[in-house]
């Protein structure tokens, strides 16, 4: 033995391996016994809990303090590039630190190199926010540490999963008759969609057989609007569809499908002896917010035999708004729907919700099943791991729960319903001013707008426009994102977050006024 117990030898890079060092089999396994013999069978073990006492109730006070203002630090971060990596060692500490030098760390590090998006002034992308009982669900969720990947590894999280999404399918007005599941992001979720859509034609036998060097394959084709998010394409990609094969189909003037281009496309790919493999709607777009027509786009798919998947990632939520619950309108038509409770409904990263219409094709699409996964009551129950990619799954059902008994359908409702009325008033306040342009219907949270001065052309009001942006968001008091639409840039202020009030909103157009009168 070459090492005292429980000292390890100095670490070598794997570069320099071991001359002559065993790697296999009983070769290795004397190895290591020779190598560990008279290691202490005592546990090292955690810290203790009088650790855990003294600094989980530091760090309970430091989030009340930063939930109660965020707005201390500046919104968007202002580190320069590598500017953190640079503060941190380059090799992990040999020896133990303590706790209160790595926290320290944290608040020296860390939080400044944070943009936040707790912040009620974060405006940009689509903003989220982490709410006080979706904190605490994540809190318990790490430190029961649960693999919800079968039913057996943890009942209760396979069964509050069933019950949660159940519970927000009713929220969001959906019908009975849908099998829900969490996963981390709309992108995942709208993948699983996908691969689900192709397991539907079982005639094509892609599971056995691949689709690499088949020529009996038809080019499989997925319709989606041209403003729909890239989790569609990178889904295809992914499956191996192929990029190609992702049809982008044009918009109205309202960054709407177009559901008569639909129609001819797939006519046309038909044609061609291609399949339409599946269409897929979005509800609620990145760059705009808006709504693709469901119903009709529903109808089309169904006549050409595709699988209707709706992304409804960021606009889903706003069904929990009872008067607002039409924007689904036609989705209880499709195969397969997903929205994000970590964009819009308050509860912190991450936390997609997926559901579909036939489960048993998304099973059929990847359920394995080796011995040692095998239980007894598996045809009996919900093994969440036979639904998709993960075998390993966090348990996100806890945190989703606790935020829908924490706030109530009304808590929800009510706060939604707040976000898309500041919106409205927003949009009121760039209509009203001279110059200012709202360059996209207001169906929900997001205002797309743009300076335009009278008589300026479009490529000075682009530079224009893009200064204000990062003047404002040099302030540190608002986050405003970008797109273009038409061929010109435009300004996005997108209101999700809990703590985001009026005053906030005001400030930022008053920022934004301020910004490009160059003051
Ligand atoms: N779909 C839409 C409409 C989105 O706006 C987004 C992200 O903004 C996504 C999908 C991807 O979401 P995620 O980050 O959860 O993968």
């Amino acid at each position: 033995m070459s090492t005292p117990p429980n000292k390890p030898g100095p670490r070598r890079s794997l570069d320099e391996p071991l001359a002559g060092a065993p790697t296999q089999g009983a070769e290795w396994e004397a190895h290591v016994a020779a190598e560990l013999a008279g290691v202490s069978l005592a546990a090292p073990g955690d810290l203790g809990t009088d650790e855990w006492r003294t600094h989980a109730a530091e760090i309970m006070e430091w989030i009340a303090r930063y939930l109660e203002k965020p707005e201390v630090h500046p919104v968007m971060s202002r580190a320069a590039p590598g500017s953190i990596a640079a503060q941190l060692p380059g090799a992990p500490p040999a020896q133990a630190e303590p706790l209160a030098a790595i926290l320290a760390d944290v608040d020296r590090i860390v939080v400044p190199g944070l943009t936040h998006w707790n912040h009620p002034g974060f405006f940009a992308y689509f903003a989220n926010s982490a709410s006080v009982p979706g904190i605490l669900g994540e809190m318990l969720t790490s430190a029961l540490n649960v693999n919800a990947m079968l039913w057996k590894t943890s009942p209760a999280a396979t069964e509050l999963e069933q019950v949660v999404m159940d519970w927000l399918r009713q929220l969001i007005g959906l019908g009975p008759g849908w099998f829900g599941m969490i996963t981390d992001t709309a992108s995942v979720s709208t993948f699983l969609a996908l691969a689900a859509a192709r397991e539907a034609r079982p005639g094509l036998e892609i599971r056995e057989r691949g689709m690499a060097g088949r020529g009996d394959l038809p080019a499989l084709r997925v319709y989606t609007s041209e403003q729909a998010h890239t989790s569609v394409d990178k889904a295809a990609i992914a499956l191996g569809l192929g990029h190609k094969n992702v049809v982008h189909v044009p918009v109205d003037g309202d960054f709407r499908m177009r559901p008569d281009a639909l129609e001819t496309l797939i006519a046309e790919d038909r044609a061609r002896g291609m399949l339409p493999m599946a269409v897929v709607a979005t509800v609620g777009t990145t760059s705009t917010a808006s709504l693709d027509p469901v119903s009709e786009i529903a109808e089309i798919s169904r006549a050409a035999g595709a699988w209707l998947h709706v992304d409804a990632a960021y606009g889903g939520s706003v069904a929990v708004v009872p008067e607002l619950q039409g924007v689904l309108d036609g989705v209880e038509l499709a195969d397969s729907l997903v929205m994000n409770p970590h964009k819009w409904l308050f509860t912190p990263m991450d936390c997609s919700a997926l559901w579909v219409r036939d489960p048993a094709v998304l099973r059929r699409a990847f359920a394995l099943v080796p011995e040692y996964l095998v239980t007894r009551e598996q045809d009996a129950v919900v093994n969440y791991m036979d639904y998709g990619i993960q075998l390993g799954r966090r348990f996100r059902a806890l945190k989703l729960w606790m935020v829908l008994r924490a706030f109530g359908a009304e808590g929800l409702a009510s706060r939604v319903r707040h976000q898309v009325a500041l919106a409205q008033a927003f949009a009121g306040w760039v209509r009203a001013e001279p110059g200012w342009v709202v360059e996209a219907p207001v169906h929900f949270s997001l205002v797309c707008f743009r300076c335009q001065p009278a008589g300026m052309s479009d490529a000075d009001a682009d530079a224009l426009n893009e200064r204000v942006m990062a003047a404002v968001n040099a302030t540190g008091e608002a986050y405003l994102s970008h797109t273009k639409l038409r061929g010109r840039y435009v300004l996005r202020l997108a209101i999700g977050n809990i703590r985001t009030d009026e005053r906030h909103v005001r400030r930022a157009w008053e920022l934004v006024r301020g910004a490009t009168l160059g003051r």
